[in-house]
């Protein structure tokens, strides 16, 4: 027989249990449905080697907003967050650049290079920290559709032109980060390519695009709208980032919401264009009035909801959702931290704020590294230097590993979803030492400090969270896919065409990212529409 509930979660993804959160605090009674054997999605602490536990995706916090930490409640439920402040850059020989929170730090290390690119980025840290508040401020939106002409269209339009009618004089910024390349917009302020580099480097992250590629600005701005301490609001979390997910998991149940894991969704159950439940692999059903995907927009569409009970210009769009990815992770367990060839140096200068060692580096010395990475991933090949995010979680939290040991996060690109000739299985060890090489290159014998490893390449990633293609955004933040345009056009308000079906994750605004601020929209859509329907008195989200 089908079990009821008030709402069904598919996918405990962070945003799946933000959204079962806001739901329960509101007094629904929310079931979340996860596949995996452990909650979490993208974000998740587990075993890499007997007594090494790694962030094995997402691995540093960057935009998980205060205000939803608050509301939730997720201190009292552990989550413990700590600053990430620095950032260096290994260049070739011993030399690096340091890019700091603390803007005179920054400055100072610049002026090494370029004393007039160091005079000017004070100016230009206050440029990107205006233009980030005002993409902050959309953050929360409900995206409306351009296109619609009825009066409730008109009304959202007109309320959110109200709401933001002071940046109006702001446009042409917000249109160049949306449309320039990172590397344009950089040279707009600077003029050393080692500098730039150490910029546009956000842009790579997780896109595939080069510093190049027109719109690979926004996604800058994307890694730097944390309001978090840390540089761009970047923090560890004690016990990685499935402490997030666990805390999530902790406050959403003490609310009342029912989370089962190893329970894979099988299809949604839609009758006469509404969703009623949803059928587990196992043959259970549940019934809710309303259904909502954690799970991505073409999971859910094409796989969970079938063709049929959808029109054929959205399925179109929802296979047009660009979701190939280039991203590889790979976790280690290792006798000591990268030993870089600065890092003398970097001791002797004093650059480090709170910690002796470099617990954030960008591996990318200058643009045409990041460029060049991107060239061969463009031609269907993996990068033969590829730029890396080295991060040693173990410096700031020695729960991680046993003792003296450490654990190595390599987060990086390129390395195409399919590659144009020959397959994975062949080119994935191959791969391996190509990362282990390029490590050994800035920090010298890395590879034989190395005691076991991880490499998730995107097909890994696809297989083991669900996210097609390996994306982990669930699709590119690229302007034909932000805001009103996200997963899809005409449907970006969390709705579907199916009558109580939602989605809540990244597909949705303002995408990837483990902000929680999607699951917190959809929440406030679906608690909308509740009260609209029932006229039952549920909180706002
Ligand atoms: C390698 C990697 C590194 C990253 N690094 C960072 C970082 O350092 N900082 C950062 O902020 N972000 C980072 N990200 C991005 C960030 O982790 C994701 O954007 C974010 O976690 C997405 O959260 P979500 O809840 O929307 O979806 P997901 O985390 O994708 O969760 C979706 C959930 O749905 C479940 N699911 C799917 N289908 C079904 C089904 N049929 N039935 C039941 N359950 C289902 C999945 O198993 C999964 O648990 C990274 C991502 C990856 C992959």
């Amino acid at each position: 027989m089908a079990q009821r509930f008030d709402a069904i979660i598919i996918g405990a993804g962070h945003n799946g249990l933000v959204c079962a959160a806001y739901l329960a605090r509101a007094g629904l009674r929310p079931l979340v449905l996860e596949r995996r054997e452990i909650v979490g999605g993208a974000a998740v602490t587990e075993e890499i080697a007997p007594g090494f536990r790694a962030s094995i995706f997402s691995y540093l916090m960057s935009i998980l907003h205060p205000r939803i930490q608050a509301d939730l409640d997720l201190r009292r439920h552990g989550l413990e967050v700590m600053p990430c402040s620095d950032m260096i850059s290994p260049l070739d020989g011993d030399d690096y650049i340091l890019f700091s929170d603390n803007v005179a730090r920054t400055q100072a290390s610049f002026a090494r290079f370029d004393s007039r690119d160091a005079a000017i980025y004070p100016e230009f840290d206050r440029y990107l920290t205006d233009t980030a508040n005002i993409f902050r401020r959309l953050l929360w939106e409900t995206p409306f559709d351009p296109t619609r002409r009825d009066w409730r269209a008109f009304r959202q339009m007109a309320g959110f032109a109200m709401r933001h009618r002071r940046y109006a004089g702001k446009l042409f910024r917000v249109a160049d980060m949306l449309t320039m390349s990172a590397y344009d917009f950089l040279s707009e302020w600077f003029r050393d390519e080692r500098i730039k580099a150490v910029l546009a480097y956000y842009a790579s992250i997780g896109t595939f695009a080069g510093p190049k590629t027109p719109g690979s600005a926004y996604v800058i701005m994307h890694h730097v709208m944390g309001e978090n301490a840390g540089a761009g609001g970047w923090g560890f979390i004690r016990g990685g980032m499935g402490a997030i997910t666990q805390a999530l998991a902790a406050s959403a149940r003490e609310k009342g919401a029912e989370i089962r894991t190893n329970s894979p969704v099988a299809e949604v159950i839609v009758e006469n264009g509404r969703a009623r439940g949803v059928l587990t692999q196992a043959g259970e059903r549940f019934e809710a009035p309303r259904v909502i995907a954690n799970a991505s927009a073409k999971t859910l569409f094409l796989d969970l909801v079938g063709e049929r009970h959808l029109p054929d210009d959205f399925v179109r769009d929802v296979r047009n959702i660009r979701t190939f990815s280039t991203a590889f992770k790979m976790n280690i367990a290792a006798e000591r931290p990268p030993q870089y060839r600065c890092l003398d140096r970097i001791r002797r200068d004093g650059a480090l704020g709170s910690w002796d060692y470099p617990t954030y580096v960008h591996i990318a010395p200058d643009i045409d590294y990041l460029e060049r990475a991107y060239d061969e991933a463009k031609y269907g090949r993996p990068s033969s230097s590829p730029f890396i995010t080295p991060v040693v979680p173990t410096i700031v939290d020695r729960s991680l590993a046993p003792e003296g040991k450490h654990v190595v996060n390599l987060f990086g690109g390129h390395a195409p979803h399919t590659l144009r000739d020959g397959d994975w299985a062949t080119e994935k060890p191959r791969f391996e030492k190509t990362v282990l090489d390029t490590m050994d290159r800035f920090a010298p014998g890395f590879s034989s400090d190395v005691i076991a490893s991880q490499l998730l390449l995107p097909q890994d990633i696809e297989r083991i969270v669900a996210l097609p293609q390996g994306h982990i955004f669930q699709g590119e933040l690229a302007l034909d896919q932000l805001f009103f345009q996200r997963p899809v056009p005409h449907w970006a308000d969390y709705r579907t065409p199916v009558r109580g079906l939602y989605l809540c994750g990244a597909s949705c605004h303002p995408g990837g990212g483990v902000s929680g601020i999607p699951g917190h929209n959809a929440a406030r859509e679906v608690l909308r529409d509740a009260r609209r329907r029932s006229g039952m008195g549920y909180a706002a989200a």
